[in-house]
């Protein structure tokens, strides 16, 4: 079976002409099997009223919670009009009654959660996974009104993880079992249309796979599914030499490897989660990124090996940097010092994106700076601590020791030494940061980048 697994992100679900397009792209293949995420703002609405109901203001949460209602039935009814089917009314009645369902539930969870006055992470998955639960359903009903054989598939019954909630761990023995369901639904000629992001914790609670964590269900299915390829449909053409967003002269780079693409996600190209290669890697599936507005460009095209003959592929950047600080006391050992420091990191589960060290103290940049007080608590006994806030990582991607050299010069050239806080190279990696401050953080990687490509 020649299975694509297509993945539409929140800009492709937007509006009615969205879907409309949506559903024109998933027509052309033989065995599409569709991944989408909430409408445009949904997820982060969804967690902004989960957290003011936690905060004692569960009137302006509802008031989101009916807004994020009638945008949907919005969508739906002008998707509808300009649709017109003889099943109209049968599909409009499904669809509202969907609708009225998912939002009676996130009614429900707000109000616990303002009870209880805390939004516990169970809590923020279950209200968070609603956009997609919506999005899901109502585009395989508007598959129906235009003739397309599209069936809604609760992506509970597939994904299944562990309790993590907020970056939860799909259990991936179980997700290849459970899709096996998908393959009978393809066979009696339907397209399957689940919703990304969330799963299925073991005790049947709700659990999410992290933001922008629909690239990541869609590749889990495709693994599960040993797909022809993965398809990440989004609203630029495919991965670019940075973020086209900010960096003008930005170009789409036709050809990733695998690696390369994993490191330029985990270095802040929010374009692909982070883990999304993973599966596609194991299973050696080529994953495209593709413009769902201009579907006809080629996007990029990620595989198990690329030639690349460029000094260094892409740039990615992250703002809200922290650098910390910890110089070991006289009577800490060299050995042992950094084992206390990183344990303290991996028991508030911080991740670091670079580190530079001597034996008595080290610096490493941190992506999060929300428990910091706790962090200097659990420190304290190694050295003295401090925290630099405001700071902005970028990051060369795919540079080889040899052209380390002249790309740190062609660097510090393009702004001044004194801008520069940290720099780390890994060989093994293939990447050069810079962590300078935020301020200038986009203007300072826009400098690079002319100066680089
Ligand atoms: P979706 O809703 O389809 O998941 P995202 O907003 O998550 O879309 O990802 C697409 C966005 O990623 C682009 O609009 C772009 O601004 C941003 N982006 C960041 N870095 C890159 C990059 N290197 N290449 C392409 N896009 C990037
Ligand atoms: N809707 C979720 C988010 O905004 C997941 C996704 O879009 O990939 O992060
Ligand atoms: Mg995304």
């Amino acid at each position: 079976m020649n299975i694509h697994v297509l993945k539409f992100g929140g800009t492709s679900m937007n509006d009615h002409q969205t879907w409309k397009q949506v559903l024109d792209i998933i027509s052309k293949y033989e065995y599409p099997v569709v991944v989408v995420s909430a409408t445009a703002r949904t997820t982060r609405q969804l967690i902004e009223a989960g957290q003011l109901a936690a905060d004692g203001n569960l009137e302006k949460a509802l008031v989101i919670g009916e807004s994020i209602k009638l945008r949907h039935l919005g969508i739906l009814h002008t998707f509808l009009k300009k649709n017109p089917h003889p099943k109209r009314p049968l599909i409009e009645e499904s669809c509202e009654q969907k609708l009225d369902q998912k939002i009676g539930l996130l009614f429900k969870l707000l109000t616990y959660t303002h009870k209880a006055g805390e939004l516990t992470p169970p809590m923020k998955d279950a209200i968070a996974s609603i956009g997609e639960q919506i999005s899901s359903y109502l585009l395989a009903q508007c598959g129906l009104a235009v003739d397309q054989l599209t069936q809604f598939i609760d992506a509970k019954k597939i994904i299944k993880t562990d309790a993590e909630y907020g970056h939860a761990n799909p259990n991936r023995a179980l997700i290849n079992q459970k899709a096996g369901s998908l393959e009978t639904i393809l066979d009696s000629g339907f397209t399957p249309i689940i919703g990304g992001f969330y799963g299925e914790a073991p005790d049947g609670t709700t659990a999410t796979l992290g933001f922008e964590g629909s690239d990541y269900s869609a590749s889990l299915i495709g693994g599960a599914l040993h797909a022809q390829a993965i398809e990440i449909w989004t609203d630029v053409s495919g991965i670019y030499t940075s973020d086209p967003r900010f960096i003008d002269d930005a170009k789409p780079i036709q050809e990733l490897s695998y690696f390369d693409a994993t490191e330029m996600a985990y270095f802040g190209a929010k374009v692909l989660h982070p883990s999304t290669l993973k599966p596609a890697q194991e299973r050696n599936i080529p994953v495209f990124v593709k413009n769902m507005f201009k579907p006809d460009n080629s996007g990029t095209r990620i595989i198990r090996e690329s030639d690349h003959s460029r000094e260094v592929l892409a740039m990615s950047f992250k703002e809200d940097m922290v650098l910390l600080t910890v110089s070991a006391y006289e009577t800490v050992m060299g050995y042992s010092f950094l084992t206390k420091v990183f344990s303290a990191l991996e028991k508030l589960r911080l991740p670091v994106d670079a580190v530079n060290t001597t034996e008595a103290s080290v610096t490493i940049a941190l992506s999060n700076s929300e428990k910091l007080d706790t962090l200097s608590k659990e420190l304290i006994e190694v050295g003295t601590v401090t925290f630099e806030q405001q700071k902005g990582l970028i990051s060369l991607i795919g540079c080889t020791i040899s052209e380390m050299d002249q790309l740190t010069n062609k660097v510090l050239d393009s702004m001044g030494s004194e801008e520069v806080n940290m720099i780390t190279f890994t060989k093994e990696k293939r990447i050069l940061s810079f962590v300078v401050n935020q301020n200038k953080l986009v203007e300072t990687a826009q400098r690079i980048h002319t100066g680089l490509f």
